[in-house]
C-alpha cells in the first residue's frame, strides 16, 4: 500500500514517488508547498520571503508583485500538468491528441511560435504510432515537461534584471 489513507497521489494520482503529506507524492508536495510559500510573500515581512531567491527592492513593489505572481502561476501550471498528464498515463489510454498535444507543449517551451509546429499531427501519430508506442512517446515528452525549472523561460531574465 503506497499510504495508509491514499491508493495514489491525489494530484497526479500515480504512485512513482513515494508518498509525503497531504495525500500527495514527494514531487506534488514540494511544489504544492512552495506555492503555500511563494503564495505568503509579503515584501513588507521580510520573515514570508522564505525560498525568494533575490532579495526584491522595496521600491518597486510592481516588479515584486509580478514576478511573485510569475512564480505562483508556474507553480500552478505545474501541479496542473502532473495532474492532467499524470491521469492520462494513469488511465493507459493515450491517443494521438494527447501526444500533439505534449509536443506542441515542448515546442512551445522551445519557442513560443513553435507552438503550432505540430498541429494537426493527431492523425499521423494514430496511424504511426500503435497504442504502447503512443503511450511510450507521451511518456518521454510528460518527463520533459516535468523535468522543467520552475524558474525558467522569460522569468529568468526579470530575475537577471533584479541582480544587477
Ligand atoms: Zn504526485
Amino acid at each position: 500500500m503506497w499510504s495508509k489513507k491514499y491508493p495514489r497521489c491525489v494530484n497526479c494520482f500515480t504512485v512513482d514517488h513515494p508518498y509525503r503529506a497531504r495525500g500527495l507524492c514527494g514531487k506534488c508536495y514540494r511544489l504544492d508547498s512552495k506555492l503555500r510559500t511563494v503564495r505568503q510573500w509579503d515584501l513588507d515581512d521580510p520573515s514570508s520571503l522564505r525560498g525568494c531567491p533575490w532579495w526584491p527592492n522595496r521600491e518597486n513593489p510592481e516588479r515584486f508583485t509580478r514576478i511573485r505572481n510569475s512564480y505562483e502561476r508556474q507553480l500552478v501550471k505545474r501541479l496542473e500538468l502532473r495532474r492532467i498528464l499524470g491521469a492520462k498515463l494513469a488511465e493507459g489510454q493515450i491517443s494521438g491528441i494527447d501526444v500533439e498535444y505534449a509536443l506542441s507543449a515542448v515546442a512551445r517551451c522551445c519557442a513560443p511560435r513553435a507552438r503550432s509546429l505540430f498541429h494537426g499531427y493527431a492523425s499521423i501519430l494514430t496511424q504511426r504510432f500503435d497504442a504502447d508506442q503512443l503511450r511510450f512517446v507521451y511518456d518521454c515528452l510528460y518527463r520533459v515537461l516535468d523535468a522543467r525549472p520552475v524558474s525558467a523561460e522569460f522569468d529568468c531574465y526579470v530575475y537577471a534584471e533584479e541582480r544587477q
